[in-house]
């Protein structure tokens, strides 16, 4: 019992510790695959924001040496016509003077007074002296009302003055189909963000979060403080979704590459290989609980029937000596019976001869007895022949004597190594007994139940014959008897 229980107990820890394990590696391998992800989508991120600084670099060193008129402005349309095709991610390039009026824009015609001195990448370079590019929040386009990320930087006229912006437009769609093509599972996401906390691009788009401010969630307000690379686990405040975060800071733009897989989903082929492994040990351990149950069961039964056999073995040893008594004793007196008689008297005859001892013989016979039946009835006799038996038990004291009732009122009283005179006590001692019992007989002369003894003594070859033994012993008891009863007589 005990042994199951330990295999049980031990096999479900090892299942639990093995599961558990496997559950961390799944999520290591998560947190791994999430970190090269992130590392692939930076470096692409890196190379299109590189390109695009070559391109603005080249355009803003134009745009100073040969100054922003119409002649010069046509040139370089012609130079980017030619340009664009290279770069599909590229939506636009616009040219801005120093009150952002449009001076040119790549691929359509420029709007009636159109003039963007209210963008943000406009007020930046027009307040700022610094000539490296600014990577703007997201906008929307106000000719197509596409979400463009823009990338811009400020040119200046000879003086050194602020004399415009030269900005590329980035579709978020172009993003998108580049992130679109990374499985990040349903409830997975991935996000470029400015270091600020500033959303520029999420996959799968949603509209609400473009140019939202994301710098109170955990990634920024926790993890990315100290470190530029890193993993994260939480709960989503915005859907309630638990997933796995793997980030990483661009080392030369202020940009944050952001993949997140839902928890569930990346725990799903854990799931199923857990509960598979759940069922398969339950089964083993029903299938032992069971092995166990019954083994219990059959040793219980064996024990059971064992214990049975013990009882039925122990009542047929105790009938079985019973038995043995019963062959060997009277019923109505409790004397040993006729059978038992016969059989020592041959024992004893046989002892008395090999030890040359002599071995006694008492014949005794209630004296009228048939009157007492008749006068008292059968029941009162049966009673008076067990009275007068245990009286007469009560005068032989060897255990080697032996008292048998030898039939119907008859006595026979055998008594090894026993010569004439100590029978004859013995006879005496029994008269007297019976005297002192003062049984009432009404119909004796005596008025009480007396006895007649007759008794032979022999050895040696006087033994060889118990028949004749026997007989001298009957022929003492009818002198007995002839001799007015109540008396003795030995042999002739
Ligand atoms: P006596 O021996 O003095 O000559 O006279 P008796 O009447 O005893 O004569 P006998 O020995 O021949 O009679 C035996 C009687 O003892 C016969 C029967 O009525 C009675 N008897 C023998 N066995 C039993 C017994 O088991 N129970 C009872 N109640 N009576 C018995
Ligand atoms: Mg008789
Ligand atoms: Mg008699």
């Amino acid at each position: 019992m005990l042994l199951l229980l330990v295999i049980g107990c031990s096999l479900t820890s090892l299942t639990i510790w093995k599961v558990w394990s496997s559950r961390e590696r799944a999520l290591a391998e998560v947190d791994v695959h999430g970190l090269n992800l992130t590392q692939a989508l930076n470096t692409y991120t890196e190379g299109i924001v590189r390109q695009s600084s070559l391109l603005l670099l080249g355009l803003v060193e134009r745009l100073e040496t040969e100054g922003d008129g119409p002649a010069q402005i046509q040139r370089i349309q012609s130079l980017i016509d030619r340009q664009q095709p290279l770069m599909p991610q590229l939506s636009g390039i616009t040219i801005y003077d120093r009150h952002g009026h449009w001076l040119m824009s790549s691929n359509r015609p420029i709007p009636e007074g159109a003039n963007s001195s209210d963008r943000a990448y406009f007020i930046h370079h027009r307040d700022s002296p610094s000539r490296e590019p600014f990577i703007g929040p997201p906008i929307q386009s106000r000719a197509n009302h596409e979400w463009v990320v823009t990338i811009s930087r400020r040119f200046n006229d000879d003086a050194g003055q602020f004399a415009g912006v030269v900005a590329v437009t980035l579709g978020v769609e172009n993003f998108l189909r580049v992130f679109g093509k990374l499985d990040v599972g349903q409830d997975g996401a991935i996000g470029l963000s400015y270091t600020d906390g500033t959303l520029l691009v999420r996959y799968p788009f949603r509209e609400q979060d473009m140019g939202r401010n994301f710098s109170s969630s955990p990634i920024y307000a926790k993890y990315l403080v100290d470190r530029s690379v890193g993993t994260a686990s939480y709960t989503s405040s915005l859907d309630g979704v638990e997933r796995l975060y793997a980030f990483r800071k661009s080392e030369t733009l202020p940009l944050i590459t952001t993949v997140a897989l839902g928890k569930d989903e990346a725990l799903a082929a854990w799931r199923i290989e857990a509960a598979l492994s759940a069922v398969v040990v339950a089964g083993l351990l029903g299938l032992t609980g069971l092995i166990g149950w019954f083994l219990i069961l059959d040793i219980r039964r064996r024990t059971e029937a064992e214990e049975a056999l013990r009882d039925a073995q122990q009542q047929l040893l105790a009938s079985n000596r019973q038995l043995e008594l019963l062959a060997l004793k009277d019923a109505l007196t409790g004397l040993a019976n006729r059978r038992c008689f016969d059989e020592t008297l041959a024992v004893e005859a046989r002892r008395a001869q090999r030890d040359g001892t002599s071995l006694a013989l008492l014949m005794i016979d209630i004296d009228h007895f048939k009157l007492f039946n008749d006068a008292l009835g059968h029941v009162a006799g049966d009673a008076c022949l067990q009275a007068v038996s245990k009286i007469l038990e009560g005068c032989v004291r060897r255990p080697s004597d032996l008292v048998a009732r030898y039939g119907g009122e008859e006595i026979a009283v055998i008594m090894p190594a026993t010569d004439s005179a100590g029978a004859t006590v013995v006879a005496q001692l029994m008269l007297e007994r019976l005297q002192q019992a003062n049984i009432a007989h009404p119909g004796s002369p005596f008025a009480r139940i007396t006895v007649s003894i007759g008794m032979a003594v022999g050895t040696g070859a006087q033994l060889d014959s118990l028949p004749a033994l026997i007989q001298t012993a009957d022929q003492a008891l009818y002198r007995a008897k002839a001799a007015g009863r109540n008396g003795m007589a030995g042999q002739a």
